[in-house]
């Protein structure tokens, strides 16, 4: 399974990312395929993106509600809302697992050899804090001098921004080289920190920044697929806390809001067949490989 997992991550990111006319035309795409919400982290303005970004355009959304309410139009873009609300409710943080580009990328890196270190759990509610102020709050509250906002998170933290759009396209249009100051130096900052962590832990900007992720997180519960725990059969054994991405202890907290449901533990640790996968509640498999567990930091 874990290899069909890998294989879903490289054709989503292919699939998301598949204009590759971009040397030629020196800039992205803007064709019919632009009005799809990628589900997972993928930059819009990335030279190869099919589609755009939900995270970008939340924050577009936030904008247009002020805009919006200050020209006394009392109406949502319900588009957005509806798409990554659908993709949410269906699978929740399992878009994080099998479809996110950047997620994919942080799996990589962490196959890099190095001494892995685990991500402290109190780490993880930060990307909530960053969800409220800089997906929602800011760019409904704060503007410049001529009434605009800015998609903040895009503007000054997104890494995945940094990667796939600002640095290709520095490299597509030399003249865009002039541009560039402390905003964009600060970017490459938080990139080069996130890279950095990811070769010695697992997905840490998954776990502690991602505001996408925190998003789908509030999924958790009520999500139609998910990993369900029979308490009958789990012996405590804790297998499955020593192969999670996300540091989850599953059979302590099988709802857990980290969950991209990889399905390692049901696949690889749990021999009881303690853990199974669920849609609406009704089982689908359980684990069947049974390999020895190798423990390292989560
Ligand atoms: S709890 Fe299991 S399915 Fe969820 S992220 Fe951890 S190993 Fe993957
Ligand atoms: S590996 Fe299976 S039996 Fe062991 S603690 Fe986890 S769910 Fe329970």
């Amino acid at each position: 399974m874990e290899l069909a997992r890998k294989w879903v991550q490289l054709v989503i990111a292919l699939l998301t990312n598949g204009y590759w006319g971009f040397p030629a035309t020196r800039t992205i795409y803007q064709g019919p395929l632009k009005v799809v919400c990628s589900p997972g982290l993928n930059c819009y303005s990335c030279p190869a993106a099919t589609t755009y970004c939900p995270l970008g355009a939340l924050q577009q959304l936030m904008l247009s509600i002020r805009f919006n309410l200050e020209n006394a139009q009392y109406y949502l873009g319900w588009y957005v809302l509806g798409c990554i609300g659908v993709v949410g409710a269906f699978l929740g943080r399992m878009v994080c697992g099998w479809a996110c580009p950047f997620g994919f990328f942080q799996e990589l890196l962490y196959k890099i050899p190095s001494r892995k270190f685990s991500v402290p759990r109190p780490l993880r509610f930060i990307k909530f804090g960053l969800l409220l102020f800089f997906i929602f709050l800011l760019p409904l509250f704060v503007v410049n001098d001529f009434g605009m906002g800015n998609p903040w998170f895009c503007k000054y933290v997104c890494p995945a921004g940094t990667l796939e759009a600002g640095l290709p396209l520095l490299w597509l249009q030399p003249e865009l080289r002039n541009t560039v100051g402390l905003l964009f130096y600060n970017k490459v900052a938080i990139l080069v920190f996130f890279v950095g962590w990811s070769v010695v832990a697992s997905r840490p900007f998954c776990r502690v920044a991602c505001p996408l992720g925190a998003f789908y997180a509030l999924f958790s519960r009520a999500r139609l697929v998910k990993l369900q725990l029979d308490r009958e059969k789990c012996t405590k054994c804790e297998a499955c806390h020593h192969v999670c991405p996300m540091g989850v202890k599953f059979n302590e907290s099988p709802d857990d809001f980290e969950c991209i449901t990889c399905l390692a533990c049901m696949d690889r640790a749990c021999k009881f067949d303690a853990i199974s996968l669920t849609v609406g509640g009704i089982p689908l498999r359980s684990g069947e490989v049974r390999k020895p567990v190798v423990s390292k930091p989560q």
